[in-house]
């Protein structure tokens, strides 16, 4: 057993610090996990390393001798933006669990999307008997913003389903099976040919709105969004205009600006949006301890660090 306990650290309201205290411990059984709260004076002075989940910057800070965090999440633009002016390493969350829950929930978005689903919801509150023209997938072009961890996954996932993929990413990628695309020029020439645009990109300085106006334009007309990114990727009101004028024939949006998303949002009322709450792919507690836990284990069998986000980059 380490004698120094490892803190997990999140926002106050946080409701489920005592689960995450549960399935930690269990992962790594030699280890002492601990809420932030229950750590003494000593024991702040000296730790090395903390878990967290959205954790207090001020609680962080109390920590002199901390080298790094482990985040629970995948996404990270929150830390990376709260301890910018800190050296600390941020490990964040790469778990082929999630992946395969955000390949599935972008399946079931795609699916629904090119079944027309939204379009017999409607029909249907009119009491209209009307079937729809089909196409088959392959006809159908899926292109992802951002070949990550999830991104890839999720293309892989669509391309078993028999639709066309296409995907961008900050650097050339190869996939088998997946068309792939990177820099601006290129992003222009994918765009073209998109049916259904499935955004899973980091929010980064780089990808701040980056779904504005002038990228929406460059959809063929009709098209659809999945944003199972982050809100601050898409520019609202030229989601709003995009999806008022036509040109865009739906968005599901699973992730915005402000979260949880208030009463007078357009979204929430506007026929051609499926609003989620933030549900697309949740973390799997015990498979993410288990993430953890090995990666601590070999911080402190032989010093080595996971891979980091890379605080430039912002991912
Ligand atoms: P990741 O492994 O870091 O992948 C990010 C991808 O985006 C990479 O392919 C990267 O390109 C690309 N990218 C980043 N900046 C770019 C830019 N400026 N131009 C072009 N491509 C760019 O991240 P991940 O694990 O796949 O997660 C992606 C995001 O999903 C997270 O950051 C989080 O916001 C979101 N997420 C949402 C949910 C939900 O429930 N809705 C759950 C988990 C995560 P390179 O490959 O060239 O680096």
């Amino acid at each position: 057993m380490n004698q120094l306990p490892i803190p997990f650290l999140a926002a106050p309201a946080y409701a489920h610090t005592d689960a995450w205290l549960q399935a930690l411990q269990s992962a790594m059984p030699e280890e002492k996990i601990v809420a932030f709260a229950a750590l003494s004076a000593a024991e702040k002075a000296n730790c090395t390393v903390a878990i967290v989940a959205n954790p207090e910057p001020a609680d962080l800070r109390q920590l002199p001798q901390l080298q790094w965090v482990h985040s629970v999440w995948a996404g990270v633009e929150r830390l990376v933006t709260d301890l910018a002016d800190t050296g600390l390493t941020i490990v964040r969350l790469v778990d082929p669990q999630l992946a395969t829950t955000m390949a599935e929930a972008v399946l079931t978005a795609v699916l629904y999307l090119h079944r027309d689903m939204p379009a017999y919801a409607r029909q249907q509150q009119q009491q209209v008997w009307q079937a729809r023209p089909y196409l088959p997938a392959r006809q159908k072009t899926a292109s992802l913003l951002g070949l990550g961890a999830l991104g890839e996954a999720a293309a892989q996932r669509l391309r078993q389903n028999g639709f066309a993929v296409c995907g961008w990413s900050r650097r050339m990628k190869s996939i088998s099976g997946i068309e792939c695309f990177h820099g601006d020029a290129a992003l222009t020439q994918m765009l073209g040919n998109t049916d259904l645009l499935v955004c899973l990109l980091p929010l980064t300085a780089d990808t701040q709105g980056l779904i504005n106006s002038a990228l929406l334009a460059q959809l063929p007309p009709g098209a659809a969004l999945i944003n199972f990114g982050r809100g601050g990727i898409v520019d609202d009101s030229a989601l709003l205009a995009a999806l008022d004028s036509g040109h865009l024939s739906h968005a599901v949006l699973d992730v915005f600006q402000t979260e949880p998303l208030p009463d007078p949002a357009w979204q929430w009322r506007h026929p051609a949006v499926t609003v989620l709450p933030h549900c697309a792919a949740p973390t799997n507690r015990s498979t993410a301890s288990a993430i953890v836990a090995a990666n601590i284990r070999q911080f402190r069998r032989d010093g080595v660090l996971p891979a980091s986000v890379d605080r430039v980059r912002g991912y």
